[in-house]
């Protein structure tokens, strides 16, 4: 089993986000397990300010591969206010616009993943153009508007190579706990056959393997 490093989990735990910790573990875990035969990097959609980017980029890491994480850093829909998601401290006291990209370069230089993650700084849509080969897998944590979240499904979850891994973030069965975007996209996973549940479930996350 891999460990996760003290002096991480102690920056984890001072880092802007929307991961809670036992989460953040369960990503690390998934992603250190995912088999050296398969090539290709860790994919991240929603950066923010690299919380759950220092699970994922210490799992690549730890197991020689690389990662991209994709984020416009100007927000999701539910980050402005008077959403209780606004965080003013993210706002440029210049443009007046949120802008994450400052927390990201900080967290990733913290935590000495710089040389092992890429930042993608655009529309998640458009860098998924950007990339044609193979991925290992594929975390979607974007935004979670309804439209947003099948057009990171529809754009992104095609290049998991078999074998690689789906992880998808705020999915709630229930619709009193959460939106529904994010189980939309995790049961039309399920429902084309192409990917399958493996483990149990961790919090918000929904872990599935892509199978076909
Ligand atoms: N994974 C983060 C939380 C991500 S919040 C954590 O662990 O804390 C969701 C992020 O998705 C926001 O930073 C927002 O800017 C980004 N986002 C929303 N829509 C996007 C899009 N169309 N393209 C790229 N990034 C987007
Ligand atoms: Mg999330």
């Amino acid at each position: 089993m891999a460990i996760f490093p003290e002096n991480l989990a102690e920056l984890a735990r001072g880092t802007k986000g929307f991961m809670p910790t036992k989460e953040g573990l369960a990503l690390f875990d998934l992603a250190s397990a995912i088999p050296s035969t398969l090539s290709g990097p860790i994919v991240e959609i929603g950066s923010y300010c690299g919380l759950s980017t220092i699970y994922l980029g210490e799992a690549a890491r730890q197991t020689g591969r690389s990662m991209l994480t994709v984020d416009h850093h100007r927000g999701s829909e539910e980050m402005h206010p008077p959403s209780p998601y606004f965080d003013q401290s993210v706002i440029d006291p210049v443009t007046k616009r949120v802008d994450t990209l400052p927390f990201l370069r900080r967290t990733l230089e913290l935590s000495e993943l710089e040389s092992v993650v890429t930042v993608a700084i655009g529309d998640s849509a458009v860098v998924a153009g950007l990339v044609a080969d193979p991925i290992a897998c594929l975390f979607i944590d974007g935004g979670h508007g309804a439209l947003q979240e099948w057009v990171d499904y529809a754009s992104w979850a095609d290049k998991i190579t078999v074998g690689g891994l789906l992880l998808i973030h705020d999915v709630f069965e229930d619709e009193k706990d959460g939106g529904r975007p994010p189980f939309e996209i995790y049961t039309a996973a399920v429902a084309s056959k192409q990917f399958a549940t493996f483990t149990k479930d961790m919090g918000s996350l929904r872990a599935l393997r892509r199978v076909s």
